[in-house]
């Protein structure tokens, strides 16, 4: 038998399908010609980005998640940012939330004991957002009105598949967070 081919794999929140069509329409507002928006299924906030891995540590990404602990919260994304070196538009949050740091740390602390190396610099303490257009170009953003949020009750194991349109995500499995005042 062969090497299976490695998958590529991250941890995220997906919204609601509420949340993700106002998210939707809000980067067919914000983004120019010729940038390529996310369509609304493929909208996420990333939790930890993991990369190529073999089947078999699939397995193992699953178990350490089952492990992690954590409360379910309200994500409110309140402001717009622009990074113009890849030209990502993003909606995400002034203040990264306490539960989705806890959140964070509980997977990191499971990822780094099974030998994961995640950074996380790029994770969602420093600028937790949900990136709605590429390649846009932007010279000015509007201030976000309202925010757009949804009550994060989950966290979700995806594997990416690339293509040169856009990538595809699969959701391999999801991990529910406790209710707060839940026994
Ligand atoms: P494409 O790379 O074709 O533009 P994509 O970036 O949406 O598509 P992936 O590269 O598989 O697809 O990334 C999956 C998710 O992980 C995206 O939210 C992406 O921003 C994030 N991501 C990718 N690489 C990293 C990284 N090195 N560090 C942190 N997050 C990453
Ligand atoms: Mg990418």
């Amino acid at each position: 038998m062969g090497d299976l081919p490695p998958r590529r794999v991250f941890f995220a929140l997906w919204p609601g399908d509420e949340a993700a069509a106002h998210l939707a329409a809000l980067a067919h507002n914000l983004a120019g010609r010729g940038s390529r928006l996310i369509p609304a299924e493929s909208l996420h906030m990333t939790l930890a980005f993991i990369g190529a891995v073999t089947s078999a540590r699939i397995g193992q990404l699953e178990s350490l998640a089952a492990e992690v602990s954590g409360e379910a919260f309200d994500l409110r994304l309140d402001r717009l940012g622009f990074w113009p070196q890849r030209g990502i538009v993003w909606a995400g949050c002034r203040q990264s939330p306490e539960p989705l740091k806890c959140l964070f740390k509980s997977l990191a602390d499971g990822l780094s004991g099974a030998g994961f190396a995640i950074d996380d610099r790029t994770g969602p303490v420093r600028v937790p957002h949900v990136s709605l257009a590429r390649h846009a170009r932007c010279r000015s953003l509007p201030r976000l009105g309202t925010p757009i949020g949804w009550h994060v009750s989950e966290f979700a194991l995806i594997e990416s598949h690339l293509h040169p349109t856009a990538a595809r995500y699969e959701t391999l499995a999801v991990f529910p967070l406790q209710d707060a005042g839940a026994e």
